[in-house]
């Protein structure tokens, strides 16, 4: 209910002012806004904190972190990201790892089967030179802001870069994770350009931030559909129930042929940029055939479109290549983002590399994106050494070389588990496509709620100590490019093993 004084200041206009008149002759004054207007009332709470180190004692105390201690803030404090908080109550408590191994408090051992979120390439020991790289770093400058001043790392690490892409890229920021990476190639493509569009596959992920989940295409992107725009989404050109035609070749040629249609129907001249990854990766290690790559950076030339290509998590040799776009022979992507092997995520670091036309514009025009961490001296450090290190112990030689032992294991998988339906492999990249009774995924590539076989096979896989990041219905192999051939097929022994749990709560 409208107070009395309230109901007449909404009186139509006319109203108000004949009783604005009325006032100055004969009527009591009206109400003037400001004594209608009280100060809102602050329920207040105490925000003084006793900063006492009696108070604050516990941090400056090792021997009160036991294991109880630290469940217990992580219960009372730690929040988790894309699952419910409560997914990390039975986590294992990590205590120290070394190369594909990890350590729990209660004494298990693990195999990383997934270099973590497929980041970890080095592997969980820390080569000297990275250790000393970082510690150099800290020592002599820690941080120079990167739009006030330069270091030489930023320089060298510029350089290394554009010394191991194609000569055409030549302009490199440093943001601090893949995402960014994305944001700020999507901020340089939409600004460059003059157009807005950007487009993406459906089997996709591009970063966590409000564009790049919009640029993503897989369920995830249902945290920020509100309010995205400018994101058009593409059929992969290995869709997911069907194959634009049996063959190969041809099949590239006619998801070409859909993709130039889509262009022309939303109009070349408001595209700015194409986006792909070049072989996805959470999305299930999908390789699309050279043609169709081959075929994009022809569209995009031929329609005005810069080709981005998004290699955060292939990237530095995870698929045998260096970069997983030299798999496609003549295709060379006006823009290329990676992060995660850069730094073996050490520390957190990404980065964008820039043609030469592109890196001129940025000399002249603001790219319009920053961060108080891009280009972060010790995150830069720590880079330059784990690339230098990732050349000279040749470590995309060893995902190369152990593709065939991936492809082996795999192939004998399919052959023993009827829930395995047929599996991909490049470099040290393997996915297995698991499926129900039915024939089908088990668990729909679109939204729904998690399979009750889940929980089970997950179980097994850690019994078995395989720790793993597990998408269902995509099972992933990504060790760390250091895995040797004998860890790599005791860690699909493990795998082999929890696959007979699934089978059975699958009802096979
Ligand atoms: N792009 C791709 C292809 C990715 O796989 C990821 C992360 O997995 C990202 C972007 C986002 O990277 P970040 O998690 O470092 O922001």
């Amino acid at each position: 209910m409208l107070s009395a004084s309230k109901s007449r200041l909404l009186r139509p206009l006319t109203a108000q002012c004949a009783v604005r008149v009325a006032s100055m002759s004969t009527m009591p004054r009206e109400p003037h806004i400001a004594d209608l207007w009280s100060p809102p009332e602050l329920a207040a709470k105490n925000n003084v904190v006793d900063m006492s180190m009696q108070r604050l004692a516990r941090h400056w105390d090792d021997s009160a972190w036991d294991e109880a201690a630290i469940r217990g803030a992580q219960k009372d404090h730690v929040c988790a990201t894309w699952a419910p908080g409560n997914s990390l109550d039975a986590v294992p408590l990590i205590t120290s790892a070394e190369g594909v191994w990890l350590h729990a408090s209660d004494g298990r051992k693990f195999i990383d089967w997934t270099s973590q979120a497929i980041c970890v390439n080095m592997g969980h020991s820390v080569p000297p030179a990275v250790m000393n790289a970082i510690t150099h770093q800290l020592e002599t400058a820690p941080h120079v802001y990167s739009g006030l001043g330069m270091v030489e790392m930023r320089s060298r690490l510029s350089a290394l870069m554009s010394d191991l892409l194609p000569a055409e890229l030549t302009g490199m920021l440093f943001p601090s994770s893949g995402g960014e990476a994305n944001e700020a190639a999507i901020r340089i493509a939409r600004r460059f350009t003059g157009k807005h569009k950007v487009m993406t596959q459906y089997r996709s992920y591009h970063g966590g931030s409000a564009s790049t989940l919009g640029a993503t295409g897989d369920t995830r992107r249902a945290f920020a559909e509100s309010g995205v725009t400018g994101f058009v989404h593409i059929l992969n050109s290995t869709p997911w129930q069907f194959n634009w035609a049996e063959d190969s070749e041809e099949n590239a040629q006619r998801a070409l042929a859909a993709l130039e249609e889509q262009i022309l129907l939303e109009g070349a001249d408001t595209i700015a940029a194409i986006m792909l990854e070049s072989v996805v990766g959470s999305g299930g290690v999908l390789v699309p055939h050279p043609s169709y790559m081959q075929g994009v950076r022809a569209l995009c030339d031929m329609h005005n479109i810069l080709y981005i290509a998004d290699e955060v998590m292939v990237g530095f040799g995870r698929t045998g290549k260096f970069w997983a776009f030299q798999h496609y022979d003549g295709v060379v992507p006006d823009i290329v983002t990676s992060a995660k092997g850069l730094s073996s995520a050490y520390l957190p670091l990404s980065m964008v590399a820039m043609n030469s036309e592109l890196h001129e514009w940025t000399r002249t025009n603001p790219i319009g994106w920053g961060s108080t961490y891009q280009a972060h001296p010790v995150a830069l450090a720590c880079a330059y050494e784990c690339v230098k290190h990732m050349i000279k112990e040749d470590l995309h030689g060893n995902a190369q070389r152990m593709e065939a032992v991936i492809a082996e294991c795999q192939d004998a998988i399919v052959a023993k588990h009827p829930s395995v339906r047929q599996a991909r492999a490049i470099g040290m990249f393997g996915c297995l496509d698991l499926i129900g009774p039915d024939g089908k995924y088990f668990q729909s590539l679109a939204r729904a709620p998690p399979h009750k076989a889940v929980v089970p096979y997950k179980k097994a896989l850690m019994d078995e100590g395989v720790y793993c990041f597990f998408r269902p219905p995509l099972f992933h192999s990504a060790p760390p490019l250091v895995i040797n051939e004998a860890e790599l097929r005791d860690g699909f022994a493990r795998v082999d093993r929890a696959l007979d749990v699934l089978d059975e709560h699958l009802g096979f």
